[in-house]
C-alpha cells in the first residue's frame, strides 16, 4: 500500500505566484514598496465586490484593528460561537472585552443566533460570526438582531474565501468582515491577512490604526495622532497574494470539488455528515469536515490516531474555547463540546489525487466497520 504522506493542506504554487514573488524581490523597493500591497487591496476588493480592503499580517491582526476601531474594551461583551480557533477570541481578549460565548448550530457549525439572543445583555457590543470550515453563518438573521439591539455584527471570514450568501461574498455584510492568508488557508501568503468594509468612515479609523496612528493626508511628518498598530503586510507578501487573488476561482473550485469527491466516497449510510450548504448560499469548502454519528461510536481522537497510523494528517474539530485553560476548562457549549468529540477536518490541498482521496476515505470505512 502506498504510504506517502497525505497533508492535511499545502498551497498551490505556479508560475504565476513564483513570478510576481521574483518581480516584488527584484524590483518591489523604494517608490515601488507598496505597488503590490496596493494590487492586492484592489483585487481582493474587485473579488468580493467590496469597497475597502486593508491588508494585515495576519487575519488576527486585522480582527484586533477592527475591533479596536469600533472602540471595544474594557466593560464591554463580545459575542461569537464557542466553536471556534483561538484567533478570533485573542484580540477580544487583548482589548479588555469580555467574550461570551454562545452554542452553534449542528448542521453549519457556525453561532446559534437564538443563543446570541439570549446573550445579550446590556453590556453587548458587537457579535463576532464566523464561518467556520466555509459554512455560511446565518447572517439575515445576525443582522437583525444585531440592527435591533444596536450592536455591531462582524464576520470573521478566514476560512470562507470563496462562500457566498444570497450570491455575495461572506466578509462583506458586517461592518467589517477578516480574512486569513496563513498557509492552510484557500488563498495563501505565508502569513497574512484582509480587513473588508463598505464604510468609509470606519476605513478611514482602521486605515489610521494600521498606519502606527498617522491619518492618510496628514503632511507633517511622523505625527502619529493615536496609539497604532504595526500588523502591516510585507510588498513581497501581497505579490504572492495577487497571484493567489487572481486564482481565486480556481483554487475555490478545486476545495469544492475535493469536498464533492469526499461526499460521494462517503455516504451518508455510514454514519457520516459532512458540509451542508443550504438554499441561497454556496460554500468555499475549506476544510472538509466528517461528523460521526452517535451510534458509529467512533470518536474524533480516535479517527485521527488511525490516520496517524496510515500516515495521513487528520485533524480534530475545534475544542469549544470555553473548555480551554484560559476560560477555565469548562465543559463546553453542549453542541459544541458534542460534534469536537465526534468530528475530524479531512486533507484537501489542491494538488490531491484521487487515489489520494480514496486512501483517505478507504481508512474511514475501515475504521468505521472494525467496530466500536
Ligand atoms: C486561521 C483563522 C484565523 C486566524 O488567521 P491568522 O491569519 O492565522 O491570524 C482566525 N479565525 C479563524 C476562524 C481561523 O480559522
Amino acid at each position: 500500500m502506498n504510504t506517502e504522506r497525505i497533508a492535511l493542506s499545502r498551497p498551490s504554487i505556479t508560475a504565476l505566484e513564483l513570478s510576481c514573488m521574483a518581480d516584488a524581490a527584484a524590483n518591489g523597493w523604494g517608490e515601488h514598496c507598496y505597488d503590490y500591497i496596493e494590487q492586492f487591496q484592489r483585487t481582493f476588493q474587485q473579488a468580493l465586490n467590496v469597497p475597502y480592503a486593508i491588508t494585515a499580517s495576519s487575519c488576527t491582526g486585522a480582527l484586533h484593528m477592527g475591533l479596536a476601531a469600533l472602540e471595544i474594551g474594557a466593560g464591554d461583551e463580545v459575542i461569537l460561537a464557542d466553536s471556534n480557533w483561538i484567533a478570533t477570541v485573542a484580540p477580544v481578549v487583548h482589548l479588555g472585552a469580555q467574550p461570551v460565548f454562545v452554542d452553534i448550530l449542528a448542521d453549519t457549525w457556525c453561532i446559534d443566533p437564538d443563543g446570541v439572543e439570549t446573550a445579550i445583555t446590556p453590556r453587548t457590543r458587537a457579535i463576532i460570526a464566523t464561518h467556520l470550515y466555509g459554512s455560511v453563518c446565518a447572517l439575515a438573521r445576525l443582522q437583525q438582531i444585531a440592527d435591533r439591539h444596536g450592536l455591531v455584527l462582524i464576520e470573521d471570514a478566514a476560512e470562507a474565501i470563496g462562500s457566498e450568501y444570497q450570491g455575495q461574498a461572506v466578509g462583506t455584510f458586517g461592518r467589517f468582515g477578516c480574512f486569513s492568508f496563513h498557509g492552510s488557508k484557500t488563498i495563501c501568503t505565508g502569513e497574512g491577512g484582509m480587513l473588508v468594509t463598505r464604510d468609509a468612515d470606519f476605513y478611514d479609523k482602521v486605515l489610521t490604526l494600521s498606519n502606527h496612528g498617522r491619518r492618510k493626508g496628514q503632511q507633517r511628518q511622523f505625527w502619529p495622532e493615536v496609539i497604532g498598530f504595526k500588523y502591516k503586510m510585507s510588498n513581497l507578501q501581497a505579490a504572492l497574494g495577487c497571484a493567489q487573488t487572481q486564482r481565486m476561482a480556481e483554487l475555490v473550485e478545486r476545495k469544492r470539488q475535493i469536498l464533492a469527491a469526499y461526499r460521494l466516497l462517503l455516504q451518508e449510510s455510514d454514519g457520516v455528515k459532512m458540509n451542508v450548504e443550504h438554499p441561497g448560499t454556496r460554500i468555499g469548502a475549506w476544510m472538509p469536515t466528517l461528523v460521526f454519528s452517535p451510534q458509529t461510536g467512533m470518536t474524533a481522537r480516535r479517527m485521527v490516531d488511525e490516520f496517524q497510523s496510515r500516515s495521513i494528517d487528520g485533524r480534530v474539530f475545534f475544542h469549544p474555547l470555553s473548555s480551554l485553560p484560559s476560560f477555565g476548562l469548562q465543559a463546553g457549549q453542549p453542541v459544541a463540546a458534542d460534534i469536537a468529540r465526534r468530528a475530524v477536518n479531512l486533507p484537501s490541498f489542491h494538488d490531491m489525487t484521487d487515489a489520494q482521496i480514496e486512501r483517505v476515505t478507504q481508512t474511514v470505512k475501515a475504521a468505521l466497520h472494525a467496530g466500536c
